[in-house]
């Protein structure tokens, strides 16, 4: 399996794109900024797209993606979440004002955009692949996802969360994890923001990983604020971890 990081930062500005990830050729985990990097003939492949929450950083770029398509689709785009995240897109998204519905267009009957509900801890198989919607804490309903490889390795992408015991108790279950995407948006020095608007800190990341009976091999940061990168980093840098920790930046790709 290639997950290839099209956007992981919190924010925009040059070099700097929102959180999108490409598995293979043909899935997206969340649609931001990083989506736009593609070019037509890869845009042209995607078939599917699992949404981990409604704020905008994640799904700015699925409307634009829809319509890019719509001469060429012979089949939907599906887009995949838990009901309250498709919900969200169709009533403030596809709602004919901010986008159209393109679950009704150009026909009911053959849409060029499918929503597919899903539920948080139930696996949906796509070909040699599995997704499996976990709860996080954030302001907005959200889920990460499981994503279990072809040759069985585990990658978790837990979009934006908070830390509580939740997420602690359900990275736990998942068994080894190979490839943890993790969110730290602020620094330490920000913590009382992070709470207050459910994301991490370096010492937060530091806390849930000391919980994990088992540490994945590799840690992959992501969501930094374009703003503090440099401090995040070195604050990241200082916890002297026992896995392999990476920054990650646009263009990455790794196997599993
Ligand atoms: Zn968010
Ligand atoms: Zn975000």
């Amino acid at each position: 399996m290639k997950v290839q990081v099209l956007g992981c930062s919190g924010g925009i500005g040059v070099g700097e794109f929102t959180t999108c990830v490409r598995i293979n050729e043909d899935i997206l985990l969340d649609a931001g900024t990083g989506l736009g990097c593609l070019t037509q003939s890869e845009l042209t492949q995607l078939r599917h797209v699992f949404i981990s929450h409604s704020h905008l950083d994640h799904v700015c770029l699925l409307p634009m993606l829809i319509d890019n398509q719509f001469e060429l689709l012979k089949s939907p785009i599906n887009v995949y979440g838990v009901s309250q995240v498709l919900e969200s897109l169709h009533q403030h998204i596809f709602n004919w004002k901010i986008w159209p519905d393109f679950t009704q267009l150009p026909s009911v009957d053959a849409p060029v955009m499918a929503f597919t509900t899903l539920n948080s801890k139930e696996s949906f198989k796509l070909g040699d692949l599995s997704f499996t919607p976990f709860d996080v804490e954030h302001v907005v309903p959200t889920t990460g996802y499981a994503v279990v490889s072809e040759g069985g390795r585990l990658f978790v992408f837990t979009s934006d969360t908070t830390l509580n015991e939740g997420l602690i108790k359900t990275l736990n279950q998942m068994g080894p994890i190979h490839s943890l995407m993790i969110e730290c948006a602020m620094p330490n020095r920000m913590q009382d923001l992070a709470i207050a608007s459910k994301h991490m800190t370096p010492t937060m990341l530091n806390e849930l990983l000391i919980c994990l009976e088992a540490m994945p091999e590799r840690i992959l940061v992501s969501h930094i604020k374009p703003y503090y990168v440099d401090e995040v980093e070195a604050e990241l840098m200082s916890l002297n971890l026992n896995a392999e920790l990476i920054v990650l930046s646009s263009g990455q790709f790794f196997f599993l």
